[in-house]
């Protein structure tokens, strides 16, 4: 007998095709069953889907000759229900195709490997792990603030928002809460998702020395972009399998296939890399906290600066408003002796102009290097890429196919798109003129780097060697383990001044820095994006957190942080002297009440890509008087198509549309009556290239 089972697959995010294909099988096969199916000439992998989902395509069903799914993979448990139901919402709820989602969840070899290359893989036993080579972990006692907070999570139901200052122990309670899960219960299986593993190796260490002494090396395993396809399907058997206890990933793993999720641990909930940029706009740590409800899972949200989306869900009641969703947990101090810093703001009003680096902070920073203290500085790297620019006719190393300038890279001597790639030598002379005289503007990493190499060039390490300056920057860590290397430098004190963007104000755990300078913050304080201040924030007191660690060395000399700006008293730099999130996030969101910003609303994006700005607009705005009705009734602003900010990319010209809504349900029931709308318009606005829709994006 034959059976018509529903099977989803990978179709085109926009082929209409949103639901499960049906198939022919001589034998039924459970939900979450992974097959192989043909569609049109190619053999795609496939996830059978639940009955209830047939209806996409069952009227074709009944008059359509149907094909036969081709292969089951054999021996693999059927993906779960919850599994599934994670898929569907997380299609639903960002505007794409449940198969789309639910396929790029699954490791590529799955869907790459013939059936006898499976068959093969299957018959390998599992390489005997080599004993984890440690004596018993030593684990602290809790101090009184871990204490109370594992208390709190043993006792309620979360979701919890952990809100301590970096070095207030939050790794250690991670770490306490996992242990008591896998004691509990002995399949339990736990979730850490971190912004971006390669900066974080440190936290895996930490969890394998404490629990593969006890559960073996194979407790734990990672999810990320870096591994090869062979380790990524490995690594997603032994999470599927319930044999891994552990999963530390990224934001794809928020998807990983775990039967047994009692934990998921979202550290540095706030950092914008929880978001995808592309496909699926999901952000993982939303999903995460959906994840944890649906399947009984209890999730914890770590930050010294949280989001403020996460910051108001955690409110307390108020006479007019019922608390928040999540329940926060405060772990105001810091383990050990290590003082946060002292914040010392300058003035550039009163600096000569142009100046990069003020006296007194070269003052500073020539002390602690005389006496073999560290120092970092950071720079924020927008406004820093260097442009190239001719003195006389004031040209400007434009890119041609995008509304953006290429950057000087000295290093090669090139002129590089950061946002196409177009590469080119730099001129002799200049293009437009042929002025000799062409010269960067601003400066970047690089530069700075050279410019402090000059301005320290006399000093001397306590051992009497020149100081050594380095950079840490996207390019300087261009090869693969480049930033490990030079990161180890770091650690190993070979390094005395540190320069560079962003990724070094994460995470690591540089023992001997005492003075952190930040550089060029402003532009932040007057962004047309409403997140930058707590992004610029949240990047300070990070960064911050990265001087001080050593307790014996803040000891000899408190530890600094020195912000240079035009506006050292803006509201932002107070909150930051008194190391006072609170204080900043409650000003933040008053601004953000008042002009009805999130997390006051809801918002989505959609963008649109054409040959030119008209085309689409034009797609844009049929799109707007479309769903100008249904909007309307729900209270959802349409805003007018404008281009996006960086207009033109590789010669496409991109524009955008803002929709906003007070009530998320409200703007949910929009976009999902609205995609059909814009799948309708797509016919007679042919020139589209591409659209799609943003929900909840973090950048307009
Ligand atoms: P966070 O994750 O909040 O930055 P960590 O968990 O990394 O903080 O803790 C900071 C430092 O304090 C680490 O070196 C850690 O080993 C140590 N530490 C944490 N908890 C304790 C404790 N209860 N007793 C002693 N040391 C601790
Ligand atoms: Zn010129
Ligand atoms: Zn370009």
């Amino acid at each position: 007998m034959s059976h018509q089972i529903s099977v989803m697959v990978h179709t085109p995010a926009h082929s209409g095709i949103g639901g499960a294909l049906t198939y022919e099988s001589d034998t039924t096969h459970a939900p979450g069953t992974l097959v192989r199916v043909p569609l049109g000439s190619r053999e795609l992998l496939g996830v059978v889907w639940d009955e209830a989902e047939q209806h996409a395509q069952s009227d074709h069903a009944a008059t359509m000759q149907l094909r036969s799914v081709a292969s089951v993979l054999e021996s693999l448990t059927p993906l779960s229900a919850h599994w599934r139901q994670l898929v569907k919402f997380a299609a639903h709820y960002y505007q794409r195709s449940a198969g789309e989602v639910a396929l790029s969840a699954l490791p590529s070899q799955l869907r790459d490997l013939s059936a006898e290359q499976w068959a093969r893989r299957l018959k390998r036993k599992p390489k005997a792990l080599a004993a984890f080579e440690s004596t018993t972990p030593t684990i602290p006692t809790p101090t009184d603030e871990q204490a109370q907070v594992l208390a709190d999570i043993a006792a309620h139901k979360g979701p919890f928002l952990l809100f301590g200052n970096t070095g207030s122990g939050k790794t250690e309670v991670y770490l306490r809460a996992a242990q008591s899960v896998l004691e509990q219960n002995p399949k339990a299986q736990i979730l850490v998702m971190v912004p971006e593993i390669n900066l974080t190796p440190q936290l895996e260490a930490r969890f394998r020395a404490r629990f593969a002494p006890q559960w073996g090396t194979g407790c734990l395993v990672s999810m990320h972009s870096s591994l090869t396809p062979a380790q990524r399907l490995k690594n997603w058997l032994a999470a599927h399998s319930g044999e891994a206890r552990i999963v530390l990933g990224t934001r794809m793993a928020v998807f990983a296939s775990m039967p047994h999720l009692q934990l998921i641990v979202v550290d540095e909930e706030h950092d914008p890399s929880y978001k995808q940029q592309e496909g699926a706009r999901y952000s993982a740590r939303d999903l995460a906290v959906y994840r944890g409800q649906l399947e009984g899972a209890k999730v914890i949200l770590g930050s010294a600066t949280p989001s403020l989306e996460s910051w108001h869900q955690s409110r307390s009641a108020t006479e007019s408003e019922p608390a928040g969703r999540y329940m926060r947990l405060a772990m105001p101090s810091r383990v050990g002796q290590g003082a946060l810093p002292l914040v010392r703001r300058v003035d550039m009003n009163r600096q000569p102009y142009k100046t990069v680096f003020s006296n007194h902070l070269l003052d500073a920073m020539r002390e602690r290097v005389t006496r073999g203290e560290q120092i970092l500085v950071l720079l924020n790297r927008r406004g820093y890429a260097p442009v190239l620019s001719c003195n006389d006719c004031g040209w400007k190393s434009e890119c041609p196919h995008c509304s953006a300038y290429r950057v000087f890279h000295k290093l090669d001597r090139t002129l590089r798109c950061h946002h196409c790639g177009f590469t080119q030598p730099v001129p002799r002379a200049c293009p437009t003129c042929g002025n000799l005289d062409i010269s960067p503007l601003g400066r970047g990493t690089e530069q700075l780097e050279e410019h402090l190499a000059e301005l320290l060039v006399d000093l001397r390490r306590p051992d009497g060697e020149p100081i050594r300056i380095a950079r840490i920057d996207a390019d300087s860590t261009r090869l693969k383990g480049e930033l490990e290397r030079q990161l180890a430098e770091v650690h190993a004190g070979a390094v005395d001044v540190l320069v560079g963007t962003q990724m070094i104000a994460k995470g690591h755990d540089f023992r001997r820095v005492t003075l952190v300078a930040a550089l060029n913050t402003d532009g932040a304080l007057f962004s047309s994006d409403f997140r930058a201040p707590e992004r610029l924030f949240s990047l300070l007191m990070q960064a911050a957190g990265r001087a001080g660690r050593d307790a014996n060395m803040s000891l000899v000399s408190p530890c600094e942080m020195w912000v240079q700006s035009h506006h050292p008293l803006h509201p932002l730099f107070e909150a930051l002297k008194q190391h006072d999130y609170p204080a900043f996030a409650e000003q933040q969101l008053k601004e953000r009440e008042q002009a009805t910003l999130p997390p006051f609303s809801f918002q989505a994006l959609v963008r649109a890509e054409a040959r030119s700005q008209e085309t689409a607009q034009g797609f844009l705005n049929a799109a707007r008087d479309a769903g100008a009705a249904l909007a309307d009734e729900l209270l959802v602003d349409l805003y007018p198509a404008v281009p996006m900010t960086i207009q033109r990319v590789a010669d496409i010209e991109r524009a955008q549309m803002l929709i906003e809504c007070t009530s998320r349900k409200a703007l949910q029931h929009f976009l999902a009556h609205w995609q059909a709308d814009m799948q309708r318009l797509r016919s007679a606005h042919r020139q589209v290239i591409r659209w799609a829709v943003d929900v909840d994006p973090l950048a307009i």
